[in-house]
């Protein structure tokens, strides 16, 4: 990301363009000029609140922001056959063509092809709408300004494209997407069960075990609005700022800064957390049998097991992280629908606390940031890290009119501060996936 420090959301036209001159230069003459062409894009995404609560079913208040991963490629699905011509190749920025045969017993890469796998996975989550005789066979180019690594999702928005150009394929081939169910999909279950498959992919096939929410809002996401995500049941709620009838001047902005630092400490300890919630479960669901994940939870039940149930230690502060966090993100969607901001910043910096001290996911550099954001003074009503932690970003909710001065003011301290540039920019709500007309 650091070549790409002081880059803002680019506009989804010119990553088309991109993508199309990197599918022709890569694959070029030997393309089948038969396989209709298709393009796709899916954003990344920023989390308002409800932070490492998704992968225990709680909730989750994210938006689709403007920077995209954009797929162009062509494809089909085709007969099986012995030959060797049926593959599929892809490509991205900065990776060389990869070329794979799709089968279920394609196995995941290491090392330094490991991108490969967010498509595989994907390809393989599709491969059971097919007929026994039938595979995929694409070529697929890769363009993407979601800064990687960053804790605005690229994997999920990667995936996501990849979902959607495979749902093209399996369009215009007549197959009844997701054929097990009586009816076709509505528009809204289609993006649902996608973002399932993509979480799935990234599960099985990448070994993250993350929740749901990326993909989700990288499906399902809505222009100017956040998505109450209820990780459970998958219901959701538009959520906009100020209301349906708030006049959008007097809306507070979001800014997100990239602290452009990437602790490897954190691809390590996100699995120890997702264990710790597990043992913390085990521990409340002796206490009370109607407690079967930390969603079910509220904080009295974490005191009541804190005191006589033997949840202590860390898995006391984890659980108090995420049962609170819980709390805290309903309470933000209704502070937001009213317009009452200065409560939606206190919940902010409470979840920004409760991370660093109880879940223990920031770090120094994430900390310099969010202490600066809010003791800047009027204008900045709550910030605080969000993604998963240990780097990547922050996000604070500032009055519109401030924006401006607290982007300049945090790209300086921060660098004085650490020696490192960040990059600071405003956010708005943007649509999830989309198929691109040619
Ligand atoms: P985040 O999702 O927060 O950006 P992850 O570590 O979950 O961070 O995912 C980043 C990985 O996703 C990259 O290392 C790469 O393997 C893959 N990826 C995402 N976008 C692209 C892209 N445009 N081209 C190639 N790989 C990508
Ligand atoms: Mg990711």
């Amino acid at each position: 990301f650091s070549s790409a420090s002081e880059v803002m959301p680019s506009n989804v036209q010119t990553l088309v363009d991109q993508a199309k001159y990197l599918f022709d230069s890569s694959f070029g003459a030997d393309v089948d000029k038969n396989l209709p062409n298709y393009c796709v894009s899916a954003p990344g995404r920023v989390n308002l609140i409800g932070e490492h609560t998704d992968y225990t079913g709680g909730y989750v208040l994210p938006l689709a922001i403007g920077f995209n991963t954009v797929g162009y490629g062509c494809g089909s699905v085709v007969k099986k056959d012995s030959s060797e011509s049926i593959k599929c190749r892809i490509v991205s920025t900065n990776n060389p063509v990869a070329e794979f045969h799709v089968s279920p017993s394609l196995e995941a890469s290491t090392g330094s092809n490991k991108w490969v796998n967010y498509v595989q996975g994907v390809v393989l989550q599709y491969l059971p709408d097919l007929k026994e005789d039938e595979t995929f066979m694409f070529d697929l180019a890769i363009i993407g300004d979601v800064p990687l690594g960053s804790g605005l999702s690229s994997s999920a928005s990667l995936e996501v494209a990849t979902a959607v150009f495979l749902e093209r394929i399996l369009d215009s081939h007549g197959v009844a997407y997701c054929s097990a169910k009586d009816a076709p999909l509505s528009e809204k279950q289609r993006k649902m069960e996608r973002a399932v498959r993509c979480k799935l992919a990234e599960n099985i096939f990448c070994g993250v075990p993350c929740g749901i929410m990326d993909q989700f809002v990288s499906s399902a996401g809505c222009e100017g609005k956040l998505l109450l995500l209820d990780c459970r049941s998958l219901d959701y709620r538009e959520v906009s700022m100020g209301g349906e009838n708030a006049s959008s001047s007097d809306a507070p902005v979001l800014v997100i800064t990239n602290s452009n630092v990437k602790h490897d400490l954190g691809d390590g300890e996100y699995p120890v957390r997702v264990r710790q919630c597990k043992e913390a479960t085990d521990i409340l669901t002796k206490m009370n049998p109607s407690i079967q994940s930390l969603r079910d939870a509220t904080m009295k039940d974490v005191e009541a097991a804190a005191q006589s149930a033997g949840l202590e230690g860390v898995l006391l502060q984890r659980a108090r992280h995420v049962v609170s966090e819980n709390e805290r993100t309903v309470k933000t969607a209704d502070a937001l629908e009213k317009g009452d901001w200065e409560t939606v910043g206190k919940l902010m910096n409470a979840s920004h606390t409760s991370m660093r001290d109880d879940y223990e996911v920031s770090c120094e550099e994430i900390d310099v940031l969010v202490d600066l954001a809010q003791t800047f003074g009027d204008g900045v009503f709550g910030s605080r890290l969000t993604g998963g932690g240990f780097g990547g970003c922050t996000v604070t909710l500032v009055k519109k009119d401030s924006a401006q001065q607290l982007i300049e003011y945090l790209k300086t301290q921060y660098e004085a501060k650490t020696g490192t540039k960040c990059v600071c920019f405003e956010t708005a709500a943007a649509s999830g996936a989309k198929a691109i007309d040619l």
